[in-house]
This record gives structure tokens, C-alpha cells and sequence, in this order.
């Protein structure tokens, strides 16, 4: 019988939507789950008609690079908010969500072998998708600063990754950090794939695109999304702004495996881009005014998180817990009914870490669930063993 591919057996599972599939189970079953597991923030956007677009345009494959009227509003929003300009016939090219985005990045960019510095922690998918297309993935610590990685590059270095803000930690990166990996590319001829997936969840307007100090788009990659920043996940729409003969490559990956993300969504955007924001940005805020109120929370309760303040995701230490983080997480779920995500999917660095995401659950049942987060911690502190029977005794 042949065999799959054998370096599939190294790709491991997406730990956040393993855990999150579990909720979708037990939901189903009736059962109460606190979900702070989800990786986007639920708003309230109306839906807008479909009865004006294009048709039968909209039945049909688009452009491979996206429709031409999307891709205007995608450059008029990067130049506008972001300061980065960008040709949208030439520098952008739409795709079916930033999760392929990013891969097809890498694929354009990797030869086998190629080490690509991955910043712990890590989106879980970025280790994946460097193996996937035969690189090798270099993780840095997470305790490890922006500042110390030129130790890490070697020869066979081609790429940083760079996730601002981050998910999970919510750091958002400094002017400073964000000038320094642009030095590194410059003097090690290295492309610097930034991952902007939250953009818009930065308190104050604090956000820096890393395009916006490489206006040439000489080494910068800049994957983002609709997901996050519209809250429109399920529409699988992300981008990927670069220079032309880099977009030029992911075009030629794009029409080989994708062809282009439905039309018809392609088209209801560009229609109704700047209203969603309109809608989202003030629901956005609202998620990172109480992702505030709620690390004061933590504070009070003694519980320790890695810095950050943007995003809705927070990456809350275990230390004190005699537990793995998913042995913890999946105590966590069965015997407290809350879900979450352990830190390992995020670095071998990461394990005294979970990740607790604020943007789906109400202030009050999230607070409950960062109190039995505690509780766990607690419990484990001193006996790991002793959880259960003080559960079953609530
Ligand atoms: N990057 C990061 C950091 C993410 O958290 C996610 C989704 N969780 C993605 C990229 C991919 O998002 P999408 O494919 O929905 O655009």
C-alpha cells in the first residue's frame, strides 16, 4: 500500500482548532462550555443585500488577482490607515482567507531547506506551513527580544516572521523593534513576512505596519484579513500586499490552487468595505477597552500574562500549575467547562502558558471563566492529583 508523504507525519494538528472543535461537541451535546478558545471577537454587522451585485458576474471565477474593485478598496485602506502605498493592479493580490495568504507567501519565497525565524509565541500555523513547504522552522524563546535575534540567522536564513500584533500575547511591536528587523533584512537579505492579521485591534491608533517603514516593499510581505478586522471569518477573504515580481510568484501559486476566493463575496466587500469598518472599529474598540478592564482583573487576582495590551487574546502563565498546558487545558474543559488553548501549539517555550481569548463570551461569564482559569492553577498548585475530587465536590 503506498504512503502518504512521510514529512507529513511532522505536521501536527492545529492545536486551537482541535480544542475548538471539542466546544462545537460538547455544545451539541447541551453542555454549558465558557468558550474562551475562539480565535476572533463576534460583532453585530448587519447583513447588506446581495439583490444589487453583479450579475451573472458574481457566479463566475474573477480576476486570479482579485476583483479589480476590491483590490482599489484593499490599496486605498493600506495607503490611507496604514501609510503604505500600494499599486492595486500590481501589488496585491486577493486570497481565499490570510491563513493561504501566508503559505503561499512562503512558497514563493522558500527553497527546501531555508530556516525561517518564527518568534515565539507562534500562530500555530506558521511552523506547519514552513515544513509543509520543505523549510526549516528556527523558533525563538519567547522570552528571546526582537533585539537579540540576529543570533539566530545563519546562511541558510531567508525569512522572519513577524506576527503584529500578536496572537497570542497581544504585543504589539515598537517603532524601534519594527526599524531593528527591518536592519536584519537589510544586511542579511532576508524578507520579512508580516502577519497583520489584527491591525485594527491596537488601543490609540498605535499600530505600525511594517510595510510603512519599507516603502519600497523591498523585503516586507504584508499578509492581512477580513477575518478579524471585519469579523467576517467565515468569508475566507485575506490579501497579500508585496512587490510586484514577489506578487507575481503567489499570483502564479494563487491560480494553481485556489483561482481566486468566491466572486460574489469579492464583490459585496468592495461594495461595503468602509461601512463594515465603520460598524466594526467602535466594536473593535469596545473588545480592547474590555480586554483592559480585564487584565486588571487578573492583576487583582495575582494571575501573570506575557505583555500586551492589543488584540483580544491573552497569554496567561501556569507556572504555578503542576500541569502540561494541555493537560491543564483539557482538565480545564472537562472538569471546569471552560475552553481555552494550551501554550505548546504556540512553542516549546510556551508551555507554562495558556491562551484565554476575551472576545466571544460576555464580561461576566468571561470573568467566571478567568476565576476558574485561577482556581485550576491553584488546585494544581501544590497537588496536581487533587483536581478532580474538588471538582466533582462544586
Ligand atoms: N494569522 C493569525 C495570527 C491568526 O490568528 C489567524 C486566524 N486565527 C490567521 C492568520 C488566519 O486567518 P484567516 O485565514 O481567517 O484570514
Amino acid at each position: 500500500m503506498p504512503a502518504p508523504a512521510p514529512h507529513l507525519s511532522e505536521i501536527v494538528e492545529a492545536v486551537s482548532i482541535r480544542y475548538n472543535n471539542l466546544v462545537y461537541e460538547m455544545k451539541a451535546r447541551g453542555e454549558d462550555v465558557i468558550v474562551l478558545s475562539l480565535g476572533e471577537a463576534f460583532f453585530d454587522i448587519p447583513l447588506f443585500g446581495f439583490d444589487d451585485l453583479p450579475m451573472p458576474d458574481g457566479y463566475h471565477y474573477s480576476h486570479s488577482r482579485g476583483t479589480l474593485g476590491l483590490r482599489r478598496r484593499l490599496a486605498a485602506y493600506y495607503g490611507a490607515r496604514y501609510g503604505v502605498p500600494v499599486n492595486p493592479e500590481t501589488e496585491v493580490v486577493v486570497t481565499a482567507g490570510s491563513k493561504i495568504a501566508i503559505h503561499m507567501s512562503l512558497m514563493a519565497i522558500l527553497t527546501p531547506g531555508d530556516e525561517v525565524l518564527v518568534l515565539e509565541p507562534a500562530w500555530v500555523s506558521y511552523t506547519e506551513q514552513v515544513k509543509l513547504c520543505h523549510g526549516v522552522p528556527v523558533m525563538v524563546p519567547h522570552d528571546r527580544s526582537v533585539f537579540a535575534l540576529g543570533e539566530f540567522i545563519t546562511a541558510r536564513t531567508r525569512a522572519i516572521i513577524v506576527n503584529n500584533p500578536n496572537n497570542p500575547s497581544g504585543k504589539c511591536l515598537s517603532v524601534e523593534e519594527l526599524e531593528h528587523l527591518h536592519h536584519l533584512a537589510d544586511t542579511n537579505d532576508l524578507f520579512l513576512l508580516a502577519d497583520e492579521a489584527y491591525s485594527e485591534f491596537v488601543l490609540h491608533g498605535d499600530f505600525v505596519s511594517c510595510g510603512a517603514l519599507d516603502l519600497e516593499k523591498k523585503h516586507t510581505i504584508v499578509c492581512n484579513s477580513m477575518s478579524k478586522n471585519h469579523g467576517m471569518s467565515g468569508w475566507r477573504l485575506g490579501y497579500v500586499i508585496a512587490r510586484r515580481g514577489v506578487i507575481d510568484e503567489v499570483l502564479k501559486i494563487n491560480q494553481h490552487l485556489v483561482t481566486c476566493p468566491p466572486t460574489i463575496l469579492q464583490h459585496y466587500l468592495e461594495r461595503h468595505f468602509d461601512q463594515i469598518l465603520e460598524i466594526t472599529s467602535p466594536q473593535i474598540a469596545d473588545v480592547v477597552r474590555r480586554r483592559g478592564e480585564l487584565a486588571a482583573f487578573m492583576d487583582t487576582c495575582g494571575m501573570e500574562y506575557l505583555p500586551g495590551d492589543s488584540t483580544f487574546y491573552f497569554f496567561v502563565s501556569i507556572a504555578r500549575s503542576g500541569l502540561t498546558s494541555e493537560a491543564f487545558c483539557t482538565r480545564l474543559l472537562e472538569e471546569h467547562r471552560v475552553s481555552t488553548v494550551p501554550g505548546i501549539g504556540y512553542g516549546a517555550s510556551c508551555d507554562r502558558f495558556i491562551r484565554v481569548s476575551v472576545g466571544t463570551e460576555s464580561m461576566e461569564r468571561t470573568r467566571e471563566g478567568i476565576l476558574r482559569v485561577n482556581r485550576l492553577i491553584e488546585e494544581t498548585a501544590a497537588n496536581p492529583a487533587s483536581s478532580t475530587a474538588t471538582a466533582l465536590a462544586e
